[in-house]
């Protein structure tokens, strides 16, 4: 007999979940973790690692068209699509098989099936079979199901000429023509890499800007990218609709400036951001807070509004990523636990992996101003710095937003090589309440992109070695 009594019971095993659990079972409380499609969640499954696993590939691409100047000379780069596939799909594997054994390993059971709860401490799942098994928490419930793709009216997903970022990252051939609806994170990162591969791309944004939210000086940086490698990015543009052609392809009709223009496409990836999944799984019946967005708002502690009910990740609210999906799951776990822990943090980094990569943590000098601090910025360009010009990526800069007052570090935004990496060290920085001051005394070493740090800092007080002070 299956067991059917649990202390708590998590619905997804995604980074929010399956973290959760892992954690739970940890502390010793009785877990199981549903989940309806496979471990890993969108994250291993069709977002950061496989477009991580393409991206990575498409700088190998760039590399090999830029180096000769170095003297080295590369011919005859293809990309097998099929065998890419292959070795994505190997990554995939081996990590979602992981984490589901994560979860038995420390103690939790692992239950594949849709839950739906149907009571304050019951929860239905549905399984594969189609049969149903009601199961019970003592403790506590965590909804932990994530978010799926938005879709966009005119451009109803077909799996082939329309599609989703689901789709995109398990192409099986190389779009000729590729327009990207939505010029966000997940619209670049993956137009950016077929682009790479050869496909000609068109960006159509509705806003009058790419990258929303992101400091447009970085996001001009890499819109130059784009542009240069021959990419059409259409701004201030609406999609409005496809018409489809004899050959198999589709003209994308979109008005820019109150007038239509045609696109011509192969292929249309619809990326317009996703959507919470918080209804359809029997919260509001039982009084559980869902806002109109499928949103499901909770406390500092990832409670909801009802005792014993908690929400995590991307279904709990922005910002819809990996790494506050898990830290919420691992909150949300050792307070079901019994252990002080809440959402105390000071900021969540967050990167975009475009080329170059822009990375950002905490305010931007305009936030400054928006929130009455005297900030100053210090920024230090790539191309002055030896260890970019040796590695030969010298496009970018770090900027560092220092707090006139008290000289605590606001904000650091760097675009540039490895900026998905670099960043940690600013999260740290604001973590710990550091001073630009104590940025520029901590020896970096040398030669290395980190050093672009310290100098930004150093600058953001008047106190640059390698360029000049203003
Ligand atoms: C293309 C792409 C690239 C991305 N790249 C990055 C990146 O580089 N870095 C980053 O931080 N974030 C990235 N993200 C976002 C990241 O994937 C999400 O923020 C993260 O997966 C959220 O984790 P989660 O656990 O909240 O939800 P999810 O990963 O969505 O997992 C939820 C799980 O719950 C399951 N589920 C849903 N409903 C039920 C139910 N009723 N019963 C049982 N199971 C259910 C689902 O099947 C799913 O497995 C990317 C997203 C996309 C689409």
């Amino acid at each position: 007999m299956a067991e059917t009594e649990y202390d708590a019971i998590v619905l997804g095993g995604g980074p929010g979940g399956y973290v959760c659990a892992i954690r739970l079972a940890q502390l010793g409380v009785k877990t199981l973790c549903v989940e309806e499609e496979e471990f890993g969640g969108v994250c291993l499954n069709w977002g950061c690692i496989p477009s991580k696993a393409l991206i990575a590939n498409a700088h190998f691409v760039e590399k090999s068209k830029h180096i000769a100047d170095h003297g080295i000379a590369v011919s005859g780069v293809s990309v097998d699509v099929g065998k890419m596939q292959t070795w994505k799909n190997g990554i995939i594997k081996k990590l979602t098989g992981g984490v589901r054994g994560l979860v038995k390993s420390n103690g939790g059971t692992t239950l594949d099936g849709r839950g739906k709860l149907i009571a304050n401490d019951t929860v239905e799942v549905t399984l594969k079979d189609g049969s149903k098994q009601v199961v019970k928490a003592k403790k506590a419930i965590v909804v932990a199901t994530g978010s799926a793709t938005i879709q966009v009216p005119g451009f109803e997903f077909d799996g082939k000429k329309i599609i989703g970022a689901r789709e995109a990252v398990s192409l099986q051939q190389i779009p000729k023509r590729l327009v990207v609806i939505g010029g966000g994170v997940i619209g670049l990162e993956l137009g950016m890499v077929y682009q790479s591969f050869g496909s000609q791309l068109t960006v159509v944004e509705m806003t009058n800007n790419l990258l929303p939210g992101i400091d447009p000086d970085c996001v001009k940086v890499v819109e130059k990218t784009l542009t240069k490698r021959g990419a059409t990015v259409l701004k201030g543009a609406r999609a409005e609709k496809y018409e489809n052609n004899p050959d198999g392809s589709v003209s994308v009709i979109v008005t820019v400036d109150g007038k239509q223009q045609k696109v011509e496409a192969d292929v249309v990836l619809v990326a317009v951001g996703m959507k919470p999944r918080g209804k359809g799984i029997g919260l509001e019946e039982l009084g559980v807070t869902v806002d109109q967005r499928g949103f499901v708002p909770t406390n500092e502690y990832c409670e909801t509004n009802v005792k014993g009910i908690f929400a995590i990740g991307d279904v709990s609210g922005a910002p819809m990523l990996a790494h506050k999906a898990s830290k919420e799951g691992e909150v949300a776990a050792e307070v079901i636990a019994g252990h002080h822990a809440g959402k105390d943090w000071v900021t969540i980094p967050g990167i975009v992996f475009t080329d170059p990569e822009v990375a950002t943590v905490g305010i931007t000098e305009a936030q400054a101003k928006e929130q009455g601090l005297t900030a100053k910025t210090g920024k230090f360009p790539f191309s002055v710095l030896g260890r970019a010009m040796s590695i030969g990526e010298t496009e970018g800069f770090v900027k560092v937003v220092t707090d006139t007052k008290s000289g605590r570090v606001l904000g650091i935004h760097i675009v540039g090589p490895n900026a998905s990496d670099l960043i940690s060290e600013g999260a740290l920085a604001l973590e710990t309440v550091a001073t630009a001051e104590d940025l520029a005394l901590t020896i970096h070493p040398h030669p290395t992109l980190g050093e672009s740090l310290m100098e930004a800092a150093a600058a953001s007080i008047g106190k640059a070695v390698h360029m000049m002070n203003r």
